[in-house]
């Protein structure tokens, strides 16, 4: 019956998980992948709603005897992050996934696979077309453009909620099973400067080949930020002479850590001299292997012009604040409470616009963050606004839907599976914060190197998962 992937128990969750990927959907792009999920509804005889948003929520009905269990929510996003090898040709606004089995592993020819989340949205679709198994009610929630910052489940009118116990399938770990996350916000800074001309001798300092990641994931694996290090090379210069910057610029998402930063500098003198010893400084920071290519270079270039001796100092000031952990939890497990990420820095004409996002497992974490943030901006005369915040989460370990799910996953495959925090965020924090005396956990399969082109899936995981999914529903 498919096409692609072969040697599978069930063939179902597969057959989707490629119809899926002819459809492409990036995220801001998911009109024809919810129509397609509402066809899919009317061709099944299931009620199916579609908002503006394009979220699509798909009902199904208990079977016989099942009536008064308790309903359950599935949930997944619908886009996909849309990156590619700088060789391949690919228009993800146009052309399918192209999917490669190799053995066990799914991947693209590329490109990223979308298994984040076309995993979860196959899944809910075999589960929905599923009449063999005995289930309570069933709501299955596909929500859109989740990698931009959760916008669609933003947006879901919730008094359509039924449900008390959600399954979140966003998760990229088999042997896990979710129980809280981070909530997130972004913070947007401008410093407005003032403009010189210049006709002295300018430098261009460039870092690059840093191994970056999630802002989420990666911000506890020692990698280093390109912004902040740029900071450490403007105050290494700053020790041999003064300089006002012309031109900075690095990063391109909030969720993350930025591998490359450019900055244009003119010195009131030359520190030729010094360039060797500054580069070997430098390099000498890196403490992750990853990062273990790291580069700087620093040459001779023209500008026509540079900010003021005021707005640099500002600019190194903001370049100086405390990133990546800010703070460790003090209860078992031991993980990041409180993250932040300088993202992004751009220099326009009379301004520099800086994006940070930060994370906490608490409300007084973000605000930690954000407070921190606000009293720098104040301190440099910055405007700023924060947004895009999304709620934490965080469930009871032992909550029966914990472990009803490690029931299933125990029955189904015989493995054990246990409980964990994440530092990420995922849409569980916004649901539960709309559904009252909503429960929920997260799961997934074995999904490797998301929102890069070499993520690959673990094909018979998500064969365990979907299996698991029907225990769980089964009784
Ligand atoms: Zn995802």
């Amino acid at each position: 019956m498919t096409n692609v992937i072969k040697g599978i128990k069930n063939e179902r969750p597969f057959y989707y998980f490629e119809e899926i990927s002819k459809i492409p959907r990036g995220s801001g792009n998911e009109k024809e992948i919810a129509n397609y999920i509402v066809d899919f509804a009317k061709k099944h005889n299931l009620p199916a709603y579609i908002d503006e948003a394009n979220n699509v929520l798909i009902t199904k009905n208990a079977t016989q005897g099942r009536e008064n269990d308790l309903g359950v929510m599935l949930q997944a996003h619908t886009d996909m992050v849309c990156e590619k090898d700088l060789a391949t040709k690919h228009d993800f606004s146009s052309e399918p996934i192209a999917l490669i089995q190799e053995g066990n592993i799914l991947r693209a020819n590329g490109t990223t696979l979308g298994a984040d989340d076309g995993f979860g949205v196959a899944i809910m679709l075999a589960i929905l077309e599923n009449d063999e198994i005995s289930h309570p009610y069933i709501e299955c929630l596909f929500t859109s453009s989740e990698e931009i910052g959760l916008v669609g489940a933003g947006k879901f009118d919730y008094t359509k909620i039924k449900a008390k116990q959600m399954i979140n399938l966003d998760s990229a770990e088999e042997n896990t099973v979710i129980i809280g996350c981070c909530g997130g916000v972004r913070t947007e800074m401008t410093l407005s400067c003032t403009r010189e001309e210049n006709t002295s001798d300018a430098y261009k300092i460039t870092i690059g080949g840093l191994c970056g990641g999630h802002s989420g994931e990666d911000i506890d694996k020692g990698r280093l930020n390109a912004h902040i290090l740029m900071g450490k090379v403007l105050m290494l210069i700053k020790e041999i002479t003064d300089f006002k910057i012309s031109y900075i610029s690095g990063g391109d998402k909030d969720n993350a850590i930025p591998r490359e930063c450019e900055c244009i500098i003119v010195p009131n003198a030359s520190f030729d001299d010094k360039i060797e010893e500054i580069k070997k400084i430098i390099l000498n920071k890196v403490v992750a292997k990853e990062d273990e290519n790291l580069t700087i270079n620093i040459e001779k270039t023209d500008t026509s012009s540079t900010f003021s001796s005021k707005d640099t100092e500002k600019m190194l000031k903001l370049l100086s604040i405390p990133n990546a952990v800010l703070k460790y939890r003090d209860v078992a497990p031991i993980l990041p409470s409180i993250s932040r990420n300088l993202a992004r820095i751009r220099t326009e004409e009379s301004n520099i616009k800086i994006g940070f996002s930060s994370r906490s497992y608490t409300k007084e974490g973000l605000d930690f963050s954000t407070d921190e943030l606000e009293s720098l901006a104040s301190k440099i005369d910055a405007s700023y606004y924060h947004h895009e915040r999304y709620p934490s989460w965080q469930d009871e370990a032992d909550s029966p839907l914990v472990t009803k799910w490690q029931k299933a996953y125990n029955k189904a495959t015989g493995k054990t599976t246990v409980p964990t925090l994440i530092h990420a965020g995922l849409e569980c924090g916004l649901i539960t914060s709309n559904v009252k005396g909503l429960s929920a956990i997260s799961v997934g399969a074995n999904v490797h190197d998301l929102h890069t082109p070499r993520e690959t899936m673990e094909i018979d995981s998500m064969d365990r998962i979907y299996d698991t999914v029907c225990t769980f529903l089964s009784k």
